[in-house]
């Protein structure tokens, strides 16, 4: 992103003016970004995480946390050593306490490199640390259980809701973080579009946008691929999101929901009353269906259009112009779903561009859409290529446990190219997961749309089944509910996505060590048992932790101390980062992976490793 720091932003008077020639150029700009790199090839497979951090200040004597609004010198401190580098590894997020850390490069398509995951969280965990005070801790938690209540930030701040930028009744500007323009305008801009405050049911404004995530991008070597990536991603998001649920609690409350996406997608929802359906249409162009932040709304690949099964509106003009220039319907649209939505920041001195030599209306558009993926464009004059942003995950409390679930999803992607998996489904369904994912203990309580048989003719594996006959649905559906336990580990009739992980990795024995095999496993097991419910979500830690505190009244607060006590509690599970097994664990592991499938799954590799065949069911 272009450094806007001494441009003049528009007010939202300004940006309507000029929305429409803005738009224009954002379409031209695709056109010419597509048409220039819509036949690169053969850029190599690289992949990394972004970790969002909340620095918490833990008060030992008074038994209290604040949170430190001190992001903007934090960052300072760390990138000094590192001016001048295009991308550095420390940037400023919404809140004033917060701060996001990428690997120092990505990672290849090495099985090996997996091992650098964790090592690297930890080093810019340690980095981040050691410029912060003795009593002040990185916490990678989504929600700070008080954001907004009473004296919740140092230095203190004073709620403005008649003049601040936020105007919320329960979160102070100054929680924002300061010196970045961007940021303000676009929380200024979102509630001058909407015309009104933000309603969030979890009450407040900056409760979304001050969440952290965990987020992992991965780069194809073609379009087509990160199309069919990005594709069979879609249906993954809510199943990590249930997987991942870290976050209970908000303004003090105990809520009933477990994940942030609910409140984010609230605080990010810039529809006018028109637009929601409300009103009847007179000053706005569209009904539309969902906020900026949300479940993706299309497929993109033409193999899956006819998936599109909800109604979703989509910028007339720029489909055609886009479709006279020769995309195909599915880009098309998503292209222009996305153009549905208005710049939120706008600056004068860069309003009028080039449509070949600037991006900037167009990665506008983009990078405001916060859709659970991102389709993100190549960089001229890099080897930056086309690449598949995957952002539902929670952050999770350790460094072990991110590294597990980046990880995870990594494995995923690794085994929807091996096997050429299919995950499709009607992208109405996936609407239904993703609610049904932020619900308590979804991944326990909840069932989710998958597809049944997630083996396409194009598939490398064959595929046996243990009670033939089975995988023909009654009905012909294509898709059915499992538990999450049965997606992730396995049932007679579905393979698992851990079982075929574990196949692939077999097949792919000769990539890696017997280091980097327990570091998978271990991330493997972490997975596994949360889904099957061995180990609890961090949300139904959380949980837990402030039902069973004696000082709970069971009336939903979450009092200071007993914020203290769980931030406290925490902070130790951050630290417990190792979690290897010994090989009597691996062991246990494999061995409840057998009873649990009654799946095998043989992939068709070449003769030389033909010896590895994996079968589960009959494997001694
Ligand atoms: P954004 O905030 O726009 O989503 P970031 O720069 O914060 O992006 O994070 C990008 C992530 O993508 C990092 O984990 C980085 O390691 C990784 N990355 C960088 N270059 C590539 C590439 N060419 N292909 C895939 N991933 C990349
Ligand atoms: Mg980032
Ligand atoms: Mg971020
Ligand atoms: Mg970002
Ligand atoms: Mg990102």
């Amino acid at each position: 992103m272009m450094n806007t720091s001494n441009h003049t932003p528009l007010n939202w008077e300004e940006i309507k003016n000029n929305l429409a020639c803005v738009k224009k150029q954002g379409i031209r700009q695709f056109i010419y970004q597509y048409k220039k790199h819509k036949d690169r090839r053969d850029d190599p497979l690289y992949w990394g995480d972004e970790i969002e951090y909340m620095i918490v200040k833990i008060d030992d004597e008074e038994k209290t946390t604040k949170l430190c609004l001190k992001a903007k010198d934090v960052l300072e401190t760390l990138n000094k050593g590192n001016i001048g580098n295009p991308a550095p590894l420390w940037t400023p997020e919404f809140g004033g306490y917060m701060v996001e850390s990428i690997p120092e490069r990505p990672y290849s398509d090495l099985l090996t490199s997996i091992s650098k995951v964790e090592s690297s969280m930890k080093e810019r965990r340690k980095e981040l640390t050691s410029v912060l005070e003795q009593d002040e801790i990185p916490f990678t938690l989504p929600s700070y259980p008080r954001l907004g209540v009473g004296y919740f930030a140092v230095p203190p701040t004073k709620l403005n809701p008649q003049n601040g930028t936020s105007r919320s009744w329960f979160s102070p500007d100054d929680v924002m973080y300061k010196g970045r323009q961007r940021t303000t305008s676009i929380h200024q801009n979102i509630k001058e579009r909407k015309g009104g405050q933000i309603e969030i049911l979890i009450p407040g404004l900056v409760f979304g946008a001050g969440c952290c995530g965990l987020q992992t991008t991965f780069q194809m070597d073609t379009l087509d691929e990160a199309i069919y990536l990005y594709d069979q991603l879609v249906n993954i998001c809510p199943i990590m999101l249930a997987l991942s649920a870290a976050s209970p609690v908000y303004k003090g409350y105990l809520s009933d929901i477990d994940t942030r996406w609910p409140v984010l997608s609230q605080s990010f929802d810039d529809r006018t009353d028109e637009e929601k359906g409300q009103k009847p249409l007179k000053k706005d162009r569209f009904r539309i269906q969902k906020s900026r932040w949300g479940s993706v709304a299309t497929y993109i690949s033409p193999e899956h259009y006819q998936y599109n099964d909800t109604d979703i509106v989509y910028d007339k003009d720029s489909y055609e112009e886009l479709k006279n220039e020769g995309l195909d319907e599915a880009l098309s649209k998503h292209i222009a779903y996305l153009f549905i939505r208005d710049p939120l920041f706008l600056c004068s001195e860069t309003l009028d561009q080039n449509e070949d030599l600037d991006i900037q209306h167009l990665e506008n558009i983009n990078s405001t859409n916060w859709q659970t993926l991102r389709l993100k464009l190549p960089i001229s004059n890099t080897n930056t290529g086309w690449r598949v942003e995957f952002r539902p995950m929670e952050v999770q409390l350790s460094d072990f446990e991110n590294a597990a679930y980046v990880v995870f999803v990594f494995l995923v992607t690794r085994i929807a190219v091996a096997y050429r998996l299919n995950f499709i489904i009607p992208i109405s369904k996936v609407d239904e997961n993703m609610s049904a994912a932020s619900k308590r203990d979804a991944v326990l309580e909840e069932k989710f749309y998958f597809r049944r048989n997630i083996f396409t003719d194009k598939s490398k594996a064959e595929v046996k089944v243990t009670q033939p006959g089975h995988l023909q649905s009654k009905n012909g559906d294509e898709y059915c509910q499992m538990t999450i336990d049965e997606i992730i580990n396995g049932n007679v009739e579905f393979p698992g996505l851990i079982p075929l992980m574990k196949t692939y990795l077999k097949s792919k024995c000769e990539e890696t060590d017997e280091g980097t095999n327990r570091i998978i496993n271990s991330y493997l097991k972490l997975i596994s048992d949360r889904a099957s419910g061995a180990e609890p979500t961090t949300a139904k830690f959380i949980r837990k932790f402030v039902i069973t505190h004696p000082y709970y009244q069971q009336d939903s607060i979450v009092s200071d101390t007993i914020n203290y006590e769980l931030l406290k509690a925490c902070a130790k599970k951050s630290d417990g980062g190792i979690y290897l097994l010994d090989e009597d664990e691996v062991l246990a592991a494999e061995m409840k992976l057998k009873r649990g499938s009654g799946y095998s799954v043989v992939p068709d590799v070449p003769p030389s490793v033909a010896t590895l065949r994996f079968n589960l069911l009959n494997e001694s």
